[in-house]
């Protein structure tokens, strides 16, 4: 394979939008490798906050609020943003839409499972090499790290019970025995609405227990007891920043550390990403996939601490931050592009003892 070959693996959020920016590297043939056609996985939503690096997810999403509420068993907080909308995309309308860039033959699609070994990777046949790979298979989540774990379904009752104007981002009125535990609410309209019990912990549930959850809670808050469900979702998502460096070879998505290890967004992470790493290759410039800055990862690597050892604060932590900013900066402070002073108001919101002692943890491990 020549230098003017980029060799992509996956198929999946990182890979197909990398690849969908072909057209903006005419001199460089794309080969892309695919354990299975990406329809295989389940289909779900990535939520984001509209910025430049997603405009096009935006032209292609389903659907758009300009409010969301964190609300605890004290207080409910509806921030708004005009600017930056909270969004939702369909992962499987997004590769297509990525696949439908591919329509110049420099992009060959080859439905391959690529395999390591000996830090070698091949496609059963032939070794992929050359100067540029960029390599999106899931990294081996490590034992004993804080993960978010979610589960939920749409529900759609013929009561008008949601307010379609607001998504609820974070519900803590649920059980919090477990770990950090909020409900995600999505309302697609007044009677149908992704709901999805989510928890930051290191152990994951058994499968029945999220979905009790979100039948009390429903039935408590929003008093729906009959309705039916579809389009069920379900994720582990690892709060760890990954920084796998492998020889050869460039890792993206979440095993090139794109997901915010604070808050498992990771979909506006790798649109960064990959345009970055597009800038880097038209000017020629050395790749470099790190994508979060040193100073937020620090700050993360302190609020997980916090989130394991004190998870009974979570609600507390979020409801400040959500009385100390406002929607664009919260959305600009979630999309890693908020500016010092935001970081300031949400460093002092936080519960000062604990976030001290964790600092205190870091520092001498
Ligand atoms: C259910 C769910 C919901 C999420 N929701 C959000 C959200 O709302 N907002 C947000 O910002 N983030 C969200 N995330 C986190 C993140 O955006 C996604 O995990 C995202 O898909 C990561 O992209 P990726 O390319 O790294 O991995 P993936 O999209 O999982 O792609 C990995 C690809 O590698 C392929 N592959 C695996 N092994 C091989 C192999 N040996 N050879 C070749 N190909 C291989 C797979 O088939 C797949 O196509 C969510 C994650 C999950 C799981």
């Amino acid at each position: 394979m020549t230098s003017k070959e980029i060799n992509i693996i996956g198929g999946g959020c990182a890979a197909l939008s990398l690849a969908r920016l072909n057209n903006l590297l005419p001199k460089y043939k794309f080969n892309i490798f695919m354990k299975d056609q990406h329809q295989t996985i389940k289909d779900h939503y990535w939520g984001f906050w509209k910025f430049n690096e997603n405009q096009e997810a935006y032209d292609n999403c389903s659907h758009t609020w300009n409010n969301w509420a964190i609300i605890t068993n004290k207080s409910k907080n509806v921030l708004n943003s005009k600017k930056h909308p909270y969004c939702v995309i369909k992962r499987h309308k997004w590769l297509d839409f990525c696949l439908s860039k591919f329509q110049n033959k420099n992009v060959r699609v080859f439905n391959k499972k690529i395999s390591e070994i000996n830090n070698e990777l091949s496609d059963g046949n032939c070794k992929i090499n050359g100067k540029y790979i960029f390599d999106s298979r899931p990294p081996k989540i490590p034992s004993n790290i804080l993960l978010q774990h979610f589960e939920g379904y749409v529900v759609n009752s013929k009561d008008e019970v949601f307010d379609e104007k607001t998504v609820v981002l974070m519900d803590f009125r649920c059980d919090q025995s477990r770990g950090l535990h909020f409900i995600y609410l999505l309302p697609f309209s007044k009677n149908t609405a992704l709901v999805e019990s989510t928890i930051f912990s290191k152990h994951v549930e058994p499968k029945d227990f999220y979905a009790k959850e979100i039948l009390k809670y429903l039935k408590k808050y929003y008093n729906l007891k009959n309705f039916s469900k579809s389009n069920h979702e379900k994720g582990i998502i690892p709060m760890h920043n990954f920084s796998l460096k492998s020889k050869d070879r460039h890792n993206i998505g979440t095993r090139g550390g794109a997901v915010r290890p604070s808050s498992g967004y990771a979909f506006t992470f790798i649109q960064k990403q990959v345009l970055q790493i597009t800038d880097q290759l038209i000017l020629g410039r050395k790749i470099n996939t790190n994508i979060h800055n040193k100073v937020d990862l620090f700050l993360d690597k302190i609020f997980i601490q916090v989130i394991a050892r004190y998870p009974q604060i979570a609600p507390t932590i979020f409801s400040n931050l959500a009385k100390s900013i406002n929607g664009d900066e919260m959305a600009r402070f979630m999309s890693g592009n908020c500016n010092f002073k935001t970081k300031c108001k949400v460093i002092f919101s936080m519960p000062k003892l604990p976030f001290i002692k964790s600092f205190f943890k870091i520092m001498n491990k």
